[in-house]
């Protein structure tokens, strides 16, 4: 398996890069992470879209053309036989001696992975997941997709001692913005809701694809928030990403949603995804 650093690709168990990467001394840069189903990556487009919004945010230069990526791209999913899974790219502002401000001259620095990825069990579609509720403690700028991550690290760690599959954020008002790594949406009387775009929460690619999918079958879409007690007391509820797509969420806090089994509404919207995930695949 290889991975891709600064114009090379290397085995990926000898791929490095410098200590004096902003990246890693100051989490200063920006990652995508894009699902690839039969050798195709899904919503490719919109994915870079988000990596130059998140880059021109925090004033970093693209690191190749977007064209170049794409090719680059393809390179690494085709060395490594990727059929199925997830290509994880990451740019930083750089490399220069330590010091806050953003240093002149540096060229912005690229990394790229990928990783092989089962579709979700049986017994997770059958059963859902289960969530638990997390102080949302970060900053106010979470529609860039940053690598400063280490608030959700701690909230998605926290909901794994606690038995549950994601952590759900929760803010001062009572309100979930969104998951650890995932979107959160409550089903409630027919209304599919949730927290609407903005600088409280990442725009997810797979929230935004879902959110045209629906439209187009006539389904009842809100984008608004709704807090945690509104959550419990959904009919349905469910959670979506590039890496989990759509998954029903059946308990919160211990507490269960609606029947406790995946909602109607949540598997219709699964299957929309999905159908549009295999179109894109085909084309
Ligand atoms: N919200 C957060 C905080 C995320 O980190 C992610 C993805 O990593 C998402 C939502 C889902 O976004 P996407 O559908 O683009 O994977």
């Amino acid at each position: 398996r290889l991975a891709y650093v600064n114009g090379r690709y290397v085995p990926h168990a000898q791929a490095m890069v410098h200590v004096e990467d902003r990246g890693y001394q100051f989490a200063d840069g920006v990652y995508e992470v894009v699902p690839v189903i039969d050798g195709v990556l899904v919503d490719e487009e919109p994915h870079l879209d988000r990596l130059g919004y998140s880059l021109q945010e925090l004033r970093i230069a693209w690191p190749v053309t977007r064209p170049v990526l794409k090719l680059i791209l393809r390179e690494l999913m085709t060395s490594n036989g990727l059929k199925r899974g997830l290509v994880y790219f990451q740019v930083s502002r750089g490399v220069a001696p330590r010091d806050h401000k953003f240093p002149a001259g540096i060229k912005s620095a690229l990394v790229i992975t990928t990783k092989r990825m089962n579709p979700p069990s049986e017994a997770v579609l059958r059963h859902g997941v289960a969530v638990s509720s997390q102080p949302d403690i970060r900053w106010t700028r979470r529609d860039i997709k940053s690598l400063s991550l280490l608030p959700n690290i701690l909230a998605k760690q926290a909901a794994t001692e606690a038995k549950a599959f994601e952590a759900w954020l929760v803010d001062g008002d009572g309100v979930v913005t969104e998951g650890s790594s995932t979107n959160a949406w409550i089903v409630k009387d027919g209304t599919v809701i949730t927290y609407p775009k903005g600088h409280d929460i990442l725009g997810g690619i797979t929230r935004l694809s879902l959110l045209e999918l629906a439209d187009k079958t006539g389904t009842k879409l809100v984008e608004r928030s709704f807090t945690l007690k509104e959550a419990i007391s959904a009919d349905e509820a469910f959670l979506t990403s590039s890496s989990a797509f759509i998954l029903p969420v059946t308990s919160i806090d211990g507490q269960q949603i609606g029947s406790g089994k995946p909602g109607p509404v949540t598997q219709q919207l699964r299957q929309i995804y999905l159908d549009n995930v295999a179109r894109q695949v085909q084309a």
